[in-house]
């Protein structure tokens, strides 16, 4: 059979070369036999055991994920068991058998058929994600009633590549990375809890390849391109061989890579730049801690709110806040307040649809529209920063008034603690993110008031170049090497520091080593990434001579077009090992 290559959303890097194990969820194209009167009591029964088995299994697969993931993603399955506890769900199946004379088969099919539906149909990207988790106990209660097991992905025992049509949060974590060597879905957005998942875990993963998936057979051989975002069926041998010299390279450079985590990044000429890393929850501290970050320099918030189905309340942030910045010790964590809006959505919070989310009501502006969310978010994170080194950060400011009404807001809670007695860190640093070309552009005006800057550079080159971040077809002009970008950074840096302040990066330049060489010229103080990254980026440093970079930097500040930047930097990377 002829090599074929699909093509999907790459979420967690790696390459393997595996053979095929085909996982589906559904029970399909089964027709289940009416039942009579007579077997009624029967079939309720039969439902009523099924259900209790699989509360049974997901609770032990909650115990299981709290190990494998973390207490707050295992709180993704925790959702699962409400479904199966939910007033309505297994009661109106009951009420098929009862009334319509169904099966207990039959009436499992047809409730998770119609409440898939009507999440597949929601709005909100989130939201639609969700019917994989309804799916997820269908099966469940379906093998429960049938017996048919199907595979039990926690029982694989040789090495495999997994190919399904979707896995849900309850498949990923059962996943032993030493036996699944990659994973590839048919399904799958980029804020599926999966991808997220799998990230965590360190399996390589493609997501949502569509429906050229039906051409993979059980036992096929195919490489998996977890960075690229590539699944080939049947491969060639030569592509075999040009992908197993990649691993090769990538085993090599890991083992290079490994030595620098617990090591401060250096150039050879002596200058340090802090390490931090990007996170969402307490268990992607812990794995930050070990990948060697220094730091964290941007907690999303906004994934604790995505996997809750109601706004937290204080209590529940406040537990979070805690515990990461008990992980990080005397490390400091920058905790960023809610970033909601753009293709970050919170059903609960019903916001109208809009024209162009990113330009709209997203962020600080949602935050200080709904001051009392706000109020509670900065509660929880000031009375977290009793336990450790906390500094508040709010993203998508775009003028200064908007940065002194939320920064005032931070001084009236501060007012409501200690009238209530609480203890906090008094002197709390808060700074802001600089995603907005205005910011950029205003910087040395910001750098009076506020305590440090962190460049988000995902939303900075959206903004400054007009390139929609999430659009494949203008791609090819995102690009954070653009003359634009440089000269923004150069802006911003030259600002804070000429006013004495701390100037970090947190977008996903900071994690491209190639962008190390221009980042430390620049003179950031701190570069901020997802842990994965944290290695390579400080074996990049590690191979850097800051003289030889701003020089680098003195030319690139003179060219006018991303691509000369681009290819200058790479070659001044070759030449020094990266
Ligand atoms: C950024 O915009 O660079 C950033 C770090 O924030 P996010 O990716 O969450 O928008
Ligand atoms: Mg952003």
């Amino acid at each position: 059979m002829a090599e074929i290559k699909l093509s999907g959303i790459g979420v967690s890097e790696g390459i393997r070369i595996g053979k095929v194990i085909l996982y589906t969820h559904s029970v399909r194209n089964q027709q289940f036999a009416d039942i009579s009167e007579a077997d009624v009591t029967g079939e309720v029964n039969r439902l009523a055991e099924a259900k209790a088995r699989s509360i049974r299994e997901t609770e032990k697969l909650i115990e299981q994920a709290q190990q494998t993931v973390g207490a707050e993603k295992a709180g993704v399955i925790e959702a699962q068991k409400s479904i199966l506890l939910d007033p309505t769900f297994c009661p109106e199946m009951e009420k098929l058998i009862n009334k319509k004379l169904f099966s207990a088969e039959k009436a499992v099919e047809q409730i998770v058929n119609q409440v898939v539906a009507i999440f597949e149909k929601m709005p909100n990207e989130y939201m639609r994600e969700r019917a994989a988790d309804v799916k997820d106990i269908g099966s469940r209660l379906m093998a429960a009633l049938t017996g048919v097991k199907g595979i039990n992905l926690g029982d694989i025992r040789e090495e495999v590549i997994l190919i399904a049509d979707d896995l849900a949060p309850t498949d990923t974590v059962q996943l032993n990375k030493k036996y699944v060597q990659a994973f590839v879905t048919q399904k799958g957005g980029k804020t599926s809890h999966t991808a997220i998942f799998s990230k965590t875990l360190g399996i390589p993963a493609v997501i949502g390849i569509g429906a050229g998936i039906e051409q993979i057979q059980d036992g096929d051989t195919v490489i998996v391109d977890g960075t690229g975002g590539i699944c080939i069926i049947n491969p060639s041998e030569d592509t075999i061989r040009s992908y197993s010299e990649k691993m090769a390279k990538e085993t090599k450079d890991e083992s290079v890579w490994q030595a620098y985590a617990a090591q401060e990044a250096v150039t050879q000429d002596g200058h340090r730049i802090e390490i931090g890393a990007n996170i969402g929850t307490a268990a992607d501290a812990r794995y930050a801690v070990e990948q060697g970050a220094e730091g964290i320099g941007l907690l999303r918030t906004e994934l604790i709110y995505m996997a809750e189905a109601s706004l937290p309340d204080e209590e529940m942030q406040f537990n979070v806040y805690k515990e990461i910045v008990r992980v990080m010790g005397d490390k400091s964590v920058i905790i960023r307040t809610l970033d909601i809006g753009g293709d970050k959505e919170l059903s609960y919070l019903k916001i109208p649809k809009e024209m162009n989310p990113f330009l709209g009501y997203r962020a600080i502006r949602l935050c200080l529209d709904q001051k009392p969310l706000f109020v509670t978010q900065l509660r929880a994170i000031l009375r977290a920063s009793a336990y450790g080194k906390i500094k508040i950060m709010f993203p998508m400011i775009s003028g200064i008034e908007e940065w002194r009404s939320a920064r005032s807001i931070v001084e009236e809670v501060k007012g409501q603690l200690r009238t209530e007695g609480r203890v906090f860190d008094e002197n709390i640093q808060v700074g802001i993110m600089v995603e907005v070309p205005s910011v950029a552009v205003m910087a040395r005006q910001f750098a009076r008031e506020v305590d440090f800057f962190s460049i988000g550079t995902n939303d900075l080159v959206q903004y400054t170049l007009a390139v929609d971040r999430m659009n494949e077809k203008i791609d090819y002009l995102y690009d954070h090497f653009n003359p634009a970008i440089i000269n923004l950074l150069q802006t911003v840096v030259n600002a804070a520091h000429a006013a004495g302040k701390f100037v970090g990066m947190c977008g996903g330049m900071a994690g491209d080593p190639k962008a190390v060489p221009l980042l430390l010229a620049l003179g950031l103080d701190e570069l901020s990434m997802s842990a994965t990254a944290i290695r390579k980026v400080k074996h990049a440093v590690s191979q850097m001579e800051l003289t030889k970079c701003k020089a680098l930097l003195e030319d690139v500040l003179k060219m006018s077009t991303a691509q000369d930047i681009r290819l200058k930097v790479e070659s001044f990377c070759e030449n020094n090992g990266i």
